[in-house]
């Protein structure tokens, strides 16, 4: 009998199969990937609804399901648009606050937001991806604390029912940042009488040019 080749008996017998898929796999989930995650409850009975809010709960609502952090991860990373990163590429690009609404969707506490009172001709974009999101035409005043807008650009959001079925999460549809909430029939003087509730810290306004 010959000598049987080194690397048949490495094909035979890997030595250690798992060992690149595991590291690659739990390596985004490393203790020092990690964000702070501040858990707080709000007084109102859900962010993003206004007293013109057709439901109302007495109930406590987190700003995002309570799940594991291995779970949060998962949301991190999940879209289905063509803007994809990981949650490492995220936190290097956002600051903590616009990681914690548009990644783990959070929700910016209500009247403190930059463009809550803001008015002024231009383009809201998406602060995760630069996606034009909302026409200032499209804006108007809910007196509900954040920005709200009767409608998006044709196709730039994505629409998801919340897991306790009470309201729709809206998305950036290129990068699934998470944007707000979306409610209808509140009753606003609008052509849609819908409200797209939008945290703030989830746009970027760009200014209309002289030419437009
Ligand atoms: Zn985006």
């Amino acid at each position: 009998m010959g000598v049987v080749a080194p690397q048949l008996i490495r094909n035979a017998f890997p030595r250690h199969p798992p060992s690149i898929s595991l590291s690659a796999a739990f390596a985004p989930i490393s203790p020092r990937a990690r964000v702070p995650v501040h858990v707080r409850s709000f007084k109102t009975p859900l962010p993003h609804s206004s007293p013109r809010t057709p439901y109302k709960t007495t109930l406590k609502v987190h700003p995002f399901p309570l799940v594991p952090p291995s779970r949060l991860i998962g949301v991190v990373m999940a879209s289905s648009g063509p803007v994809q990163k990981s949650e490492e590429e995220w936190q290097a690009i956002l600051s903590p606050e616009q990681f914690r609404i548009l990644r783990l969707k959070g929700t910016e506490y209500p009247g403190t937001g930059q463009y809550d009172k803001f008015i002024a001709d231009g383009i809201y974009e998406c602060a995760g991806c630069g996606t034009p999101l909302y026409k200032s035409i499209t804006k108007f005043n809910s007196g509900c604390g954040w920005p709200a807008f009767f409608e998006g650009l044709p196709g730039a959001i994505n629409r998801t029912p919340d897991p306790d079925g009470r309201r729709t999460e809206i998305t950036c549809a290129a990068c699934g940042g998470h944007l707000g909430h979306v409610f209808k029939g509140e009753g606003f003087n609008t052509p849609t009488d819908e409200r797209h509730c939008v945290n703030s810290i989830s746009l970027k306004f760009v200014p209309a040019s002289g030419s437009n």
